[in-house]
């Protein structure tokens, strides 16, 4: 009888500890950001391996960055789930009204994260992991290297561009080769290089196509190690907007929109200008000058306004700006008449086909050979999520809807 109710007793404590195990399963996921990887640079380029990969996965036409199509803003959307005005990052650089400095306002810079967290909004995917007890590596993804609520991943680098890109594959292949307790389950990894050639040389150059060649090798190698893991491993290759040629001629000068900088603050992010008002009760002046500046606006730029802020969830808000200027495809604003206007830049609307962004998957937990339409950059948050079987944060914007046809 004793030894009746003393295993009894054991398979109730047994069955609530069941009970309180977190959901959880064996799905690693390796992400890669390739910066600036146009949609069409696949077919443009024979990026042979990319297409394999493909072909052995899903692919969606092309990926849609959230406003402003920029490199910081988006690669944290894709790892928060959160339109920008959401996880803070509004745009590459801009300022901030409720952070007084000097006689203006604190600014934002990519990478700043790392010195102050206080930037960063959400829970980045390393991030989530971490908080359910799944070990996470990052090898360069924008802001990776930032204490958000209180953690880092357990492995990561602190960004230098010049680090070896075999280097890079390299130790995404030692991390899973760790045992089961220290092995990373969720592992993020960067490559700049398709990003700078198409801003030095443009997205139709020899040396962009160059540049994805290499990349594309390098992928392929990395997809080829994968294989030989005998747990799941997936791979996710993503790009965070496209590239469009410039047009130097209808560069914009910044000093010929005559805005009075003791009225306004300006963040030149070249294919966006913010402006902040300095003032508490400014509003008199903010309507002045977006009357001024829509009546010179031509085919060069638009005002945001109320209708476009809320078309791509950009309010005004104390980063965003008391007006933003977006420069239509092709057109530059420029500080000054030295400035150097590279051949190809990005920012531009994001349905705007050249800022269409690359997203490929492939792996057990995905379908096989399946092509997607046109879909937002937000959607790969909830899928990871699923995909490793954490919890949704319920504070994220992106959901599962193009995706979903994808995923097994
Ligand atoms: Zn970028």
């Amino acid at each position: 009888m004793l030894r009746f109710l003393l295993s009894f007793c054991l398979g109730l404590i047994m069955l609530s500890m069941e009970a309180t195990a977190k959901p959880t399963n064996n799905q690693h996921v390796v992400l890669i950001s390739v910066d600036g990887l146009r949609h069409d640079y696949i077919e443009k380029y024979q990026a042979e391996a990319l297409a394999n990969i493909a072909k052995q996965g899903i692919r969606s036409e092309r990926l849609i960055p959230v406003y402003p199509a920029n490199t910081f803003p988006n690669h944290l959307s894709v790892i928060t789930g959160r339109y920008p005005v959401n996880h803070g990052i509004v745009n590459n650089r801009f300022a901030d009204k409720t952070r007084p400095k000097g006689n203006g306002f604190a600014h934002y810079a990519m990478g700043k994260g790392n010195q102050d967290s206080t930037w960063l909004n959400g829970t980045p995917l390393w991030n989530l992991a971490e908080l359910n007890g799944v070990k996470a590596a990052t090898y360069f993804w924008p802001e990776s290297d930032a204490r958000i609520n209180g953690r880092t991943p357990t492995y990561y680098y602190h960004y230098s561009k010049y680090a070896d890109y075999q280097a890079r594959v390299d130790q995404i292949i030692d991390w899973l080769t760790l045992p089961a307790e220290t092995r990373p389950r969720f592992i993020a990894g960067y490559f700049s290089l398709v990003d700078s050639q198409g801003h030095n040389f443009g997205p139709d150059a020899k040396q962009t196509e160059d540049a994805v060649t290499r990349i594309d090798a390098l992928l392929g190698q990395l997809y080829k190690r994968l294989q030989t893991f005998d747990f799941p491993v997936n791979v996710i290759i993503v790009s965070d907007h496209g590239m469009q040629q410039t047009d130097a001629s209808k560069k914009i000068l910044l000093e010929t929109l005559s805005i009075d900088s003791t009225l306004f603050e300006v963040v030149n992010q070249h294919t966006q200008v913010h402006i902040y008002a300095r003032g508490k009760n400014a509003s008199q002046q903010i309507t002045k000058l977006e009357g001024h500046l829509e009546s010179i606006a031509n085919q060069g730029f638009k005002v945001m306004n109320s209708t476009l802020r809320k078309k791509y969830h950009y309010p005004v808000t104390a980063r965003t700006g008391d007006i933003v200027l977006q420069a239509q495809p092709g057109v530059v604003f420029a500080d000054n008449e030295q400035s150097n206007i590279k051949p190809g830049a990005h920012g531009y609307w994001p349905e705007t086909p050249a800022m269409g962004a690359t997203f490929i998957a492939a792996g057990p937990a995905f379908k096989v050979d399946k092509q997607l339409p046109p879909m937002s950059n937000l959607e790969i948050y909830p899928a990871v999520v699923h995909i490793m079987g954490l919890p949704l944060p319920d504070d994220i914007d992106g959901t599962l809807e193009i995706i979903r046809q994808g995923l097994e």
